[in-house]
């Protein structure tokens, strides 16, 4: 029997064969995968518009922004502009929100259409359980719908931590998500949090020209990261005017007329125009009623399933920000499409990639996959080094980047690609390159690939063969 009909037959008795709550991309990647797979689909998303907070409050508006303020400060920079260029050179985040707006709303007219063709049904409002086939929503008029499915699949995301000894209410205390709304340019904001958001947006507003403290509980940036790479955020940051504030963590955060007062458990404080609160993230789970299911989040909202992604419900799914790690745009489409083919075909799951990417858009931005330096040293790997300069490549002295550079860790003696590390313009993009060659199996998957193959000139991807070289010298 096809996967079709097997799905279809025993669901007679529910609106739908699924029922998705959230329209993120874990949303989105089951909702189309069981579509096309021939099952009967709805999809309710509590916001007035499909895409999630990717679309809307995460990925692709902070991406934009990025892209737009990266994009002033190459003005400013290329000697080409700087002498020609006489129309406004100062630019606020109001006016950089501009282009962000705009992407965004393409964004959500091409997902519209995403499921209009594949014939998903889209309820606006919020959804929250009744039963474990049976989901009420909430419309925005107060009305009530009531949805059954034969099996349903929570998306519904994360959002900004809150600590209750904060007061989000005031003024000029905003989170990632608030922070959009942001409609005056501050003089000095505090970012509290120094993870992936709160660099990237500390990037964001130091290219806007506004004084930026990043408070970090941790001694180094992002200390995940290769600590080369971090170190070289650290200079970068501090080069660009970012005032780094490590090993701090605030006692008391006040909001006054004219600003934001931090006191530091250390004994110090600052004062700020705003502040930026970006530490950690909650599940979107409490308004979901699961008690009734039987189901519970833990203590950050998140819930635990099993390598079927089912929750002790069996036909109730979770996947996506809700149920934490890597809780990356990238992974929860994966994942949404990895749930669809359990569904649809009853078959052990594929699994997410072990050595998932990780994009940083900082200003540099930063990419990695696979191992550290010190991971590879502490599980005493005998390693080796090759590296390349952006500024030594030919595509770079064009572009006028010669920020950054990329490392290869291989093993010294099969060779075999162990980790790649890459810090500069377009880091995001050309990590790609090295990890189709480590994902590939077998002797594939050596070093020795970036000096026998021939790729264009002049480009990035250069890069490769000079750090390939560079690491097989090494070599005695
Ligand atoms: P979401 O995209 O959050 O979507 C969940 C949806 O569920 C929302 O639309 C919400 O309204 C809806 N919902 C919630 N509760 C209900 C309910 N009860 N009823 C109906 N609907 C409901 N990831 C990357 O890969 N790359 C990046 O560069 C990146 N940058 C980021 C930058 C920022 C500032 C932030 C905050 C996140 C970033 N992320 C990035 C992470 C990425 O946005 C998330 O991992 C991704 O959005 C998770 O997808 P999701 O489908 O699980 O949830």
């Amino acid at each position: 029997m096809s996967a079709k009909k097997q799905l279809r037959s025993p669901s007679v008795k529910y609106d739908y064969d699924v029922v998705i709550i959230g329209s993120g991309p874990g949303g989105e990647g089951a909702a189309m995968q069981l579509s096309k797979g021939g099952a009967k689909v709805a999809v309710i998303e509590k916001y007035h518009e499909i895409g999630g907070g990717c679309t809307h409050w995460g990925t692709i508006p902070s991406k934009a922004l990025r892209h737009s303020v990266s994009q002033l400060i190459e003005l400013k920079n290329n000697t080409l502009f700087t002498q020609s260029y006489h129309h406004k050179q100062s630019f606020t985040f109001a006016d950089v929100l501009h282009h962000t707006e705009k992407v965004i709303a393409k964004q959500v007219r091409m997902r519209r259409g995403f499921y209009n063709r594949n014939n998903c049904t889209l309820y606006f409002g919020a959804a929250s359980f009744v039963d474990e086939h049976t989901l009420s929503i909430k419309n925005k008029d107060g009305s009530m719908d009531l949805v059954t499915g034969k099996n349903i699949i929570i998306a519904t995301g994360s959002r900004p931590y809150h600590p209750k000894d904060i007061d989000f209410t005031a003024s000029n205390i905003y989170d990632s998500d608030t922070i959009l709304s942001l409609d005056y340019h501050p003089h000095h904001i505090a970012i509290y949090g120094a993870g992936v958001i709160g660099c990237e947006y500390a990037s964001i507003f130091r290219g806007l020209g506004v004084k930026t403290d990043l408070i970090n509980n941790r001694e180094r940036l992002l200390s995940f990261l290769d600590a080369e790479m971090s170190d070289a955020l650290s200079y970068h940051f501090r080069n660009s005017g970012i005032i780094l504030r490590h090993d701090e963590e605030y006692e008391k955060i006040e909001s006054v007329d004219d600003g934001v007062i931090l006191h530091f458990k250390s004994g110090k404080k600052m004062k700020a125009d705003c502040l930026l609160f970006a530490n950690g993230r909650t599940g979107n789970t409490d308004k979901l009623n699961l008690s009734c299911i039987g189901l519970k989040a833990n203590n950050r909202g998140q819930l635990s399933i099993n390598e079927h992604y089912q929750t002790t419900q069996s036909n109730i799914y979770a996947l996506g920000d809700v149920i934490g790690y890597p809780s990356l745009a990238s992974a929860a489409y994966d994942q949404g499409r990895i749930v669809a083919d359990v569904i649809l075909t009853n078959k052990d799951p594929k699994k997410l990639i072990q050595d998932i990417p990780t994009g940083i858009f900082t200003i540099p931005e930063i990419s990695s996959v696979g191992k550290t330096e010190q991971m590879l040293t502490k599980q005493k790997v005998p390693y080796e080094v090759g590296r390349a300069q952006f500024k030594d490549l030919a595509r770079s002295q064009i572009l006028g980047s010669d920020v950054g550079g990329l490392k290869i860790l291989f093993h010294r003696e099969t060779k075999e690609i162990l980790g790649i590390h890459c810090f500069g313009e377009r880091a995001a993009e050309i990590i790609h390159i090295g990890q189709a060659i480590m994902e590939q199996k077998g002797s594939g998957n050596t070093i020795e690939y970036f000096v026998h193959t021939t790729f264009n000139y002049p480009t990035m991807a250069e890069a490769y063969r000079v750090a390939a070289l560079n690491g097989l010298n090494r070599l005695f």
